[in-house]
């Protein structure tokens, strides 16, 4: 067995919402710990889907180059279709990129808390793993920490932006002014998984800065906002000559046919987005009026989760729990006095903060 794999553990992946209702015996579960979407799929999604089974069997190997999908992605974001990798979800983005890029004897920086999948896969190439801590109060990364991590060994820097769990934004023109102060050969990857819910700026993007710097790639999925976790879909853009070498380590046939549709189908209904996008700001915002009310501490979220802190671990337990006993599941165990909550659809959120206000009289 390979050294740097001894010591790690399996991703315990969500229990299916049906296993959960049955073992707590709890009729309708809510599933508010994966940041899916609580607004469910565009029906166009549904229709690609049956019209593709509908009119072929599944003998054929899929298109290996997800030629629709890719032309489609790069009339939308205005990129050469060269510059697009595009993988099983934005997991295996981040496992290429890790195999193409790092050895035992690098390293790779990221801001904690983060995305658990960036240090995962860094460890199973053996590599150092260099974490800067967000700032306790607003949860916003630290990039002059972050560059003061990067030495001779870092060949990657991840930002997760909007960040998971803490749900914070870096705006573009820091991202700039980072991008400025990094070696050229370190390669920096914005993963933008939750860029559409934000709604502070008209602008949130970091795209337009791939054209300045050549040293930087970016991700999106279509498992948020998009509604489409089960498909399993996630893209990069980067360099055509660095995506290159992470084309040739991708899996000669990676996505599925029905993914494909799928997902060509969901960037077609962008007035599902815009839906989306605008319920989940409503519900943010009174999330957040509920927690000032309750003098809870949590992160100014512009995704569609938000990051909340209890006065203690115990505490953050038994909330956690009171809500699963009613059907709403959350996400514990990132941060021992935290749980991060995906923003549910209005009458949820409600229920929600009722039984929260309960849980803390
Ligand atoms: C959910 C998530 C992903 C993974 O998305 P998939 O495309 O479903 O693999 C990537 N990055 C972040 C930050 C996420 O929260």
């Amino acid at each position: 067995m390979k050294e740097s794999i001894k010591q790690l553990k399996p991703y315990i992946p969500e229990e299916p919402v049906s296993a959960l209702q049955a073992r707590l015996g709890v009729e309708r579960v809510v599933r508010l710990s994966a940041n899916e979407n609580p607004y469910g799929t565009s029906p166009q999604v549904r229709e690609a889907v049956l019209k593709y089974v509908t009119d072929h069997d599944s003998s054929q190997y899929p298109d290996g180059n997800a030629g629709s999908l890719r032309t489609a992605l790069a009339k939308h974001l205005n990129v050469p279709e060269s510059s697009l990798v595009i993988g099983v979800g934005l997991d295996e983005v981040i496992t290429m990129l890790s195999r193409a890029f790092l050895t035992a004897k690098d390293s790779v920086v990221i801001s904690t808390p983060t995305f658990s999948e960036y240090a995962l896969n860094a460890q199973l190439e053996g590599a150092q793993i260099k974490a800067v801590p967000c700032d306790a109060v607003t949860g916003a990364a630290n990039p002059d920490g972050m560059l003061a991590a990067i030495d001779d060994t870092t060949r990657l820097v991840w930002l997760c932006n909007p960040n998971n769990p803490t749900g914070t934004y870096c705006s573009v023109s820091a991202i700039r002014e980072f991008m400025r102060q990094v070696p050229k050969d370190v390669l920096v990857l914005i993963d933008e998984a939750y860029i559409e819910f934000v709604t502070s700026t008209d602008s949130a993007s970091a795209l337009p800065l791939l054209a300045e710097f050549g040293n930087m790639g970016l991700m999106r999925t279509f498992s948020k906002a998009y509604g489409l976790a089960n498909y399993r879909v996630g893209y990069l853009v980067l360099s055509p000559e660095l995506s290159n070498y992470v084309q040739a380590i991708r899996l000669p046939y990676n996505l599925n046919s029905v993914s494909q549709v799928a997902a060509e189908a969901a960037l077609q209904d962008q007035a599902f987005i815009e839906r989306v996008v605008a319920a989940n700001a409503v519900e943010r915002r009174k999330w957040e009026a509920c927690l000032d009310e309750l003098k809870l501490h949590y992160y100014h979220s512009e995704a569609n989760f938000i990051f909340v802190e209890f006065p203690t671990a115990e505490k953050a337990q038994y909330v956690a729990d009171y809500w699963l006993q009613a059907g709403y599941q959350v996400r514990s165990g990132l941060s021992p006095k935290w749980l991060r909550i995906t923003i549910g659809q209005a009458d949820d959120c409600k229920k929600m903060q009722i039984l929260l206000k309960e849980c803390l009289v």
